[in-house]
């Protein structure tokens, strides 16, 4: 029999483990790995090795469904595109295009999100958004305006390179295991790992230093640690003076801020403070990485800009080992930003609210009209719906009745909606809600490019057929575009790509040839010959001055304190079998098996006085609603601490929706509680 072996990459997180598809008779077999490949070297966590748990499972989404009453009929593609376009060309007719909304889908290719926002902005909506929005849209921006770039500085592999990590807000070890490989590289040459995180979690077994800081006190030890490289003349000064702006006023906001204030904020000694501060500083170079830990705040934006800030001020950047890696989440939420499929950015992160951008884009795309945004981001179509300003949606691969925080009110948006276009590879929670079902293929049954965290964009190639009937996203984008009079050049990936190169300057010498190779390239790759970035600001910044803006903030206090009703801060995350809203993974029996159920983290102190024991059913409540969950009794969270994972639907009933006001992120990481029995 003859075995085939097609290269692929993970579905899941944003690290893009590379691996073969093994092939025998044209249906995929198994997983070998890729030795070779630059950011997993072979390794795959739990996720990565089911991923033909998902490929091949029996509940994929067949044929174009179409809502009746309850019920979900069988149509055929020619009547499910016709539905499509007429849904949302009489909104556009009745309420006018800025009543459209689009999310974009980072689990899907790079060349259907440029497609797909193309599709919005030709119709004349500026309301695209995508996920990024609930995971790191402040390192888009906050990133963004510090450094001139809202993405990772160096790439994964040069971890090994730090003397320090210094790991804030996240997880790794479970949220994206393979990067611990290269943590572990560096530990074994020497390095020093700091963790801050309330929680013990696997990452925090591999800290030196473990900095068990308060919920919401990210900004407070960092300018505690600032206080210190100051005050000690750990300071960087040629790197301030030569490649920074803003230095003295950060200086003027930290004279009346002592170590001591910092102490006793966060909860951290502070001697550990200190500690902490003098390894990051002395070494030679030190890696900063966070997560969610330190976006999912309402101060999202300013804790992104103060963990540069403290970079920036030791000289810890642009140079191997020395940068900020910021954990993106799914496995193409990169590339979904770079294709713009964000309110505030065209393709490329042209400002959508710049007539510059506009005027490019008609150009690029000979159209006579295009909107100015910003646009609706997904948190504000939320809102915008309930008003009756947002009548039709047409969402792919996302499921904001999984993840959006407090779900409720995202069920009663969708609920309110004229027309809802859901085109998905399982029947999820929104698309449940749909008026209209479209099956899609998934990663391996289709060609196009993925752009990891490190901003590295592979291409991968199409290893098997759709199943039923499913069709490539490319080709339903494209073909709805023509039932409404619109040709998005969008018949194939390769098409697509090219449009890009001449579009998004970040990808200007991204050929398909080129980014098939074994890693493909990292941007920015300008243009033909360029060999890809693998670590940025290496000379100057990407700000219009090329100079870094330190930033000087202050911590603000979460949307949502304790109080005698609500006594305990919950805060949720991801855990290692388990990915976002686990429309795939709780599909996969062998991860399913692993962690089957939705629980709840408590502290032995807080379970004694609730009457809790291990193993209870619980009530976890917030001002929005209820969820039922295991009780896990564990030190590993403070006292007046709970930690739930998000996978389960329940969580994001109770989670908090005050938002970041510049990045509009939800505060999923500070609901007030209460727990008790269930009864
Ligand atoms: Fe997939 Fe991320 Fe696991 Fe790698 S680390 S196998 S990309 S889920």
């Amino acid at each position: 029999m003859s075995t085939k072996l097609v290269p692929s990459l993970c579905p899941y997180c944003a690290v893009g483990c590379g691996y073969y598809l093994i092939l025998e008779r044209g249906k995929a077999v198994g997983v070998e790995y890729m030795k070779d490949h630059p950011a997993s070297e072979g390794a795959l966590c739990p996720k990565g090795n089911a991923v033909l748990e998902i490929l091949n499972n029996g509940d994929r989404l067949k044929y174009p469904l179409k809502r009746r009453g309850d019920e979900y009929m069988r149509i055929s593609w020619e009547e499910a595109l016709d539905l499509a376009a007429e849904g949302l060309a009489r909104n556009a007719r009745v309420n006018g295009p800025r009543s459209l909304g689009f999310l974009a889908s980072s689990r899907c290719n790079n060349e259907e999100n440029y497609l797909l926002q193309k599709l919005a902005r030709l119709l004349g909506s500026p309301n695209i958004d995508n996920c990024a929005r609930l995971c790191h849209s402040p390192t888009v921006v906050g990133l963004g305006a510090v450094l001139g770039t809202g993405a990772m500085t160096n790439n994964l592999a040069d971890l090994k390179n730090s003397g320090c990590i210094f790991a804030i807000g996240t997880n790794f070890a479970e949220a994206h295991p393979v990067v611990s490989r290269w943590v572990q590289r560096a530990k074994e040459r020497g390095a020093k790992v700091i963790v801050a995180d309330p929680r013990i979690t696997s990452t925090s077994w591999m800290a030196d230093l473990h900095l068990r800081i308060k919920p919401g006190t990210d900004i407070d030890l960092l300018r505690g640690m600032m206080k210190v490289i100051v005050d000690e003349g750990l300071a960087d000064d040629k790197f301030i003076k030569g490649r920074t702006e803003g230095f003295e006023e950060l200086q003027a906001s930290l004279r009346g801020y002592s170590l001591e204030k910092a102490a006793t904020l966060t909860g951290v000694p502070a001697g550990d403070i200190a500690r902490a501060a003098r390894i990051y500083a002395r070494s030679p170079a030190s890696s900063l990485l966070y997560c969610m830990g330190i976006t999912q705040h309402v101060c999202g934006t300013d804790n992104v800009k103060t963990c540069a800030t403290l970079a920036l001020i030791a000289g810890q950047m642009g140079r191997p080992g020395a940068g900020v890696w910021p954990m993106r989440g799914q496995n193409n939420v990169q590339g979904n930003c770079d294709m713009g499929g964000m309110a505030e950015f065209y393709p490329g992160y042209r400002r959508s609210s710049e007539p510059e951008s506009v005027e490019f884009f008609k150009a690029a795309w000979e159209a006579e009209d295009l909107p100015l945004g910003p646009g609706l981001t997904s948190t504000e179509m939320t809102e915008a719906a309930l008003e009756g300003k947002i009548k039709a949606m047409y969402i792919i691969g996302e499921d904001p009745v999984t993840c959006d925080a407090n779900i409720n009110k995202t069920k009663a948006a969708l609920e309110s909606l004229d027309f809802l276009i859901v085109q998905e590879i399982f029947m999820t929670a929104t698309a449940r809600m749909a008026d209209l079902v479209l099956p899609a293929a998934a990663w391996a049954e289709k060609d196009g490019s993925y752009t990891s965290m490190e901003r590295r964009v592979q291409w991968i190639y199409r290893a098997v057929p759709p199943v039923g009937e499913a069709k490539e996203g490319l080709w339903i984008i494209n073909e709805i575009g023509k039932r409404m009079g619109i040709d998005l050049k969008g018949d194939s990936a390769d098409q697509v790509l090219k449009e890009i190169n001449r579009t998004v300057p970040q990808y200007g010498g991204m050929t398909r040839e080129r980014i098939s190779k074994r890693g493909g390239l990292l941007w920015p790759c300008p243009e033909e010959g360029h060999p890809g970035t693998e670590i940025l600001h290496r000379d100057r910044f990407s700000t219009p001055g090329g100079r870094a803006n330190i930033a000087s903030v202050e911590n603000r206090p979460p949307a949502e304190e304790t109080s005698p009703e609500y006594p305990i801060i919950l805060s949720t995350g991801r855990i290692v079998v388990h990915y976002n809203s686990g429309s795939m993974t709780r599909r996969s029996p062998s991860l399913l098996d692993r962690d089957p159920e939705l629980y709840v983290e408590i502290n032995p102190e807080d379970a004694a006085r609730l009457l809790i024991c291990e193993g209870d059913m619980v009530k976890v409540e917030t001002i929005r609603g209820q969820a039922g969950a295991r009780a896990r009794v564990t030190e590993k969270v403070l006292p007046g601490m709970a930690f739930m994972p998000f996978h389960w639907q329940a969580a994001n009933v109770i989670t908090s929706d005050a938002l970041d006001p510049v990045a509009k992120i939800p505060e999923y990481k500070m609901a007030a509680c209460r727990i008790s029995v269930k009864s």
